[in-house]
């Protein structure tokens, strides 16, 4: 595989490169042939001319392109407005073709379909590159249709797009087809020899703090939380509604998660009330996390998944790398994260409203994102592999002070998440035995009621009651310590006799008098389970007190009613223990 890359300047010039391509084909073995135009040049007849001598001097030779935000040649921003790079296949088994389709919502499904039943027909096709105009789209049905695509074919690519990123003018166009406003033009690949690797990378890093989306509709986030989505920015990062607001959330986009995989999505814009708008779709019950990004995180993940791209020896390496990129790092600067690439092997593409890339099966909408595809054709010819960052190597250990900060307010947050998970443990929870204090067992069964009466279900709930006999004498005789140990010791045989028990919740009532809650059982369930808390303790002796015994009430909840009257009958039933001689379950049916 070779490739030649043109900086568009003129008529004259582009023909003299043509004729050198033509030489160098003649002495070379040249099979197939395609040309990718890129153009920050809006005037459609500028790119239409350039068509038109591709398809004069190069009749054979295939081409598509598109429009784009910024071009990307020889591993840099590209000054060229017009850029076009020459692959040509020197294996012979290597095959090209090209389908484009009009691209709007209504037909996402027939265009994927004929993809489908193109790549079936060719079953030589390894990869697909796609150039598509997905302004105002959602791109969800896309990439569900995509996902359905032969396992084994990998498909990468972006969208068109404009150099003024607030217009929303794009076109794609291949040879053939013409040019289309709303259109996709997909490049299919493949052959026996013909060996691809498409990755992603972003360097953006997730914060651990996760939020819910409550709210989205396509692009808009109007919840995370339940709460105005712009609040998340304004709460945590003082970011304010002002002509900033799109840099500055481009320090901090959002990933979402998807399996194992985090989907950048930057928010462009705030509504008046208060929803966010998104760079892509968004969908409801996502789980997303705030990221941040800066210039040596974002190289030091190029350092190290870019390696990966050196290692497979490609001959070629395309790029489609996010416009908002470009605004993040500006165009002194941005080329840093590319250049790396150029001493792998010719490096180009454009700067892309929306990146694709096919992941495990999933076709995935990246923002802000760079996606590669490396190509090769046949084995690697090296057993040296090259270094992708030799010239930064002085600074891979040096850690960006904005992770040493993140590190330091991550660790903080775990802390106090940990101290605040015990605060709230200590708020529900009995110091004595450990168990639900009066409080929490009794919030817990108004809970269970209440939800039974909303969704009209007619689970069972019952409760047990028990009180430790003749507890006073236990106090006076052995004292108060010894006491303590008893009742430990009933929360205890508590504990054991429920474990694996569903749905059960013990709570202390006060003093030496305990609540069981049985929200999926029945009175005879729980009288049963009443008999073996009884034996159990009975059964059991004190250093001092020797053996105790304890007096148990059961009942269960009859339909609509509320705890006061349930408590009522438990605590009756249990008065009848004690009344009938202690040490025994009494058991109040509903
Ligand atoms: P009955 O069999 O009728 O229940 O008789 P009883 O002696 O157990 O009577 P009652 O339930 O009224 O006695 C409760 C006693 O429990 C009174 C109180 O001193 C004691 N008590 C309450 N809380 C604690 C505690 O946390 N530790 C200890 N050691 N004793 C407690
Ligand atoms: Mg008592
Ligand atoms: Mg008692």
């Amino acid at each position: 595989m070779k490739q030649f890359q043109i900086s568009f300047k003129d008529d004259e010039a582009f023909c003299r490169e043509l004729a050198e391509i033509k030489q160098w084909c003649q002495i070379n073995p040249a099979y197939t042939t395609i040309f990718r135009i890129y153009s920050e040049d809006m005037d459609y007849d500028h790119i239409r001319h350039i068509c038109d001598i591709l398809d004069d001097k190069m009749p054979d030779a295939l081409y598509l392109g598109c429009t784009a935000n910024a071009n990307l040649l020889d591993g840099v921003l590209a000054k060229a407005e017009i850029i076009i790079t020459c692959t040509i296949f020197e294996y012979e088994t290597t095959q090209a073709k090209i389908l484009q389709f009009p691209f709007l919502e209504e037909n996402v499904k027939e265009d994927v379909d004929k993809l489908k039943a193109c790549c079936e027909e060719n079953p030589w096709v390894n990869s697909v590159e796609m150039h598509a105009t997905i302004m105002d789209m959602s791109m969800k049905e896309f990439c569900d249709e995509m996902s359905t695509l032969r396992k084994d074919i990998q498909v990468f690519g972006g969208g068109a797009f404009n150099p003024n990123m607030d217009d929303e003018t794009a076109a794609v166009f291949s040879k053939g087809n013409g040019f289309l406003e709303h259109g996709i033009v997909f490049l299919l690949l493949g052959g026996d020899d013909l060996h691809t690797y498409s990755t992603f990378i972003s360097g953006w890093k997730p914060l651990k703090r996760r939020f819910r989306v409550t709210k989205a509709d396509r692009e808009v986030l109007y919840e995370l939380d339940g709460k105005p989505a712009f609040d998340v920015y304004q709460r945590f990062l003082n970011i304010n509604k002002n002509e900033n607001f799109f840099s500055n959330t481009l320090e901090f986009p959002l990933f979402i998660e998807h399996g194992d995989i985090d989907i950048l999505r930057c928010p462009l814009a705030v509504n008046d009330d208060d929803s966010l708008v998104m760079s892509s779709d968004i969908q409801e019950d996502a789980i997303v996390r705030l990221s941040y990004g800066d210039p040596e995180t974002i190289l030091s993940s190029i350092r190290h998944d870019g390696q990966e791209i050196a290692n497979f020896q490609p001959e070629v390496i395309e790029t489609f790398s996010c416009a908002a990129r470009r605004a993040f790092w500006g165009d002194e600067n941005i080329s840093d994260e590319t250049v790396p690439f150029r001493s792998v092997a010719p490096t180009a593409g454009f700067y892309t409203h929306g990146e694709f890339i096919r992941m495990g099966g999933d076709m995935l909408n990246f923002n802000v994102t760079l996606v590669i595809a490396a190509m090769r054709e046949g084995e690697p010819k090296n057993d040296e592999v090259v270094s992708i960052y030799d010239a930064q190597r002085e600074n891979i250990d040096k850690i960006p002070i904005i992770r040493r900060f993140v590190s330091f307010i991550e660790a903080s947050t775990a802390e106090l998440e940990e101290i605040n998970m015990k605060l709230a443990m200590t708020s529900i929870t009995d110091g004595l035995t450990r168990l639900y204090n009066r409080a929490e067992i009794e919030r817990r069964i108004r809970s269970a009621l209440e939800k039974r009466t909303k969704k009209g279900t007619t689970n069972d709930i019952s409760l047990i009651m028990l009180d430790i006999d003749n507890f006073k004498k236990v106090n006076d005789i052995y004292g108060h310590k010894e006491g303590d140990h008893v009742i430990q010791g009933l929360s205890d045989v508590l504990r054991n006799t429920t474990t694996g028990v569903h749905s059960s919740y013990l709570g202390r009532w006060g003093g030496e008098e305990f609540m069981v809650l049985l929200s999926e059982s029945t009175a005879d369930e729980a009288a049963e389970l009443a008999e073996k808390i009884r034996a159990e303790f009975a059964s059991k002796s004190y250093e001092t007190a020797g053996c105790q015994t304890v007096s148990i009430g059961v009942t269960q909840a009859i339909a609509d009613e509320d705890a006061d009257t349930l408590y009522n009958r438990v605590d009756k039933a249990l008065y009848t223990a004690k009344a009938n001689g202690k040490n025994q379950v009494v058991k109040f049916d509903k």
